[in-house]
C-alpha cells in the first residue's frame, strides 16, 4: 500500500460528532491505543480510499485487546456494500465488526479467542464456529434494529453516523446523488431517499425504515465499485 492515506470518518458516540482523519496504512486507527490495530488491519482486503467506523467500537477494541492480553490478528474488518460478498445488513458495512484469527491462528486458538470475546462481554454479537469455523467474528451493534430479523437501526432527517454512511454510500452507488458521504442525515438525503424509495414503489417518506434499507442493500450489494461511487 505504500504512502497510500485514508480518510477515516469516525461518529464520536460521546459527542455526536461525525470526525475526520487522513491516516497512512502502518498508522494506527483513531481512538486506537498501543497501535493495536492499524489503518491497513481495519481495512482489511477493501479498496476504499474512505473508511469509517465510531469512537465506541474503537474503544471496545481497545478494552478486550487488553483483556485478551496479546495481540489479534485481523483478516477484515471494513467493506462497504458494492465490494460484495457480505450478507444484506453486515455490521462490516457500519466499520463495527471484525473477522479475526484466519490464517494465522490454530482451531484450537481460535476456539480460546471465541469464548475470550464471550466472556468479555461488550460486544453485542460473537458469530458462533458453525457459522465463521476458520474466523471470529465479533462486532458492536447500536439502536433497536428497524427489521424484526435484525439489522441496522431506522434513519432519518437529524440522524449522525455509521449507518447513515452506508445508506449515503448505497444511494451513490446508486447514482442518486445529493446525500453527499458526511454521516449527517440533511435535506439532501431526505430528498434522494425519497427519490429512490418513489423509482422502488416504497411508501416515500424519506425514513430509512426496514423495508427501505432491504430494498437499498438488495441493489447494492455485489454491484461493484461504479463512477458515481463518492470517495
Ligand atoms: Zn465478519
Amino acid at each position: 500500500m505504500g504512502c497510500k492515506m485514508a480518510k477515516i470518518l469516525v461518529y464520536n458516540n460521546a459527542t455526536n460528532r461525525m470526525e475526520t482523519y487522513i491516516r497512512g496504512e502502518n498508522e494506527r486507527m483513531p481512538y486506537n491505543y498501543g497501535k493495536t490495530l492499524t489503518v491497513g488491519e481495519f481495512r482489511g482486503n477493501s479498496n476504499s480510499n474512505t473508511l469509517w467506523t465510531d469512537r465506541t467500537t474503537m474503544e471496545t477494541w481497545n478494552q478486550f485487546r487488553a483483556y485478551y492480553g496479546r495481540p489479534i490478528p485481523v483478516g477484515a474488518a471494513f467493506k462497504r456494500p458494492w465490494e460484495g460478498g457480505h450478507s444484506q445488513q453486515s455490521q462490516h458495512y457500519a466499520g463495527t465488526a471484525f473477522d479475526t484469527g484466519q490464517q494465522v491462528l490454530t482451531n484450537e486458538q481460535r476456539a480460546v479467542l471465541r469464548q475470550r470475546a464471550r466472556d468479555f462481554g461488550n460486544w453485542s454479537y460473537i458469530e458462533p464456529v458453525s457459522i465463521s469455523p476458520t474466523w471470529v467474528h465479533f462486532d458492536k451493534r447500536f439502536g433497536s434494529p428497524a427489521c424484526s430479523s435484525g439489522g441496522f437501526p431506522q434513519i432519518s432527517i437529524g440522524s449522525r453516523g455509521n449507518y447513515v454512511l452506508i445508506a449515503q454510500d448505497a444511494l451513490n452507488a446508486l447514482g442518486i446523488t445529493g446525500s453527499g458521504l458526511d454521516g449527517y442525515f440533511g435535506n439532501g438525503m431526505k430528498a434522494a431517499v425519497t427519490k429512490f424509495q418513489s423509482a422502488n414503489g416504497l411508501s416515500a417518506n424519506g425514513i430509512v425504515n426496514c423495508e427501505t434499507w432491504v430494498k437499498l442493500l438488495q441493489k447494492t450489494v455485489g454491484i461493484g465499485r461504479t463512477r458515481t461511487v463518492i470517495d
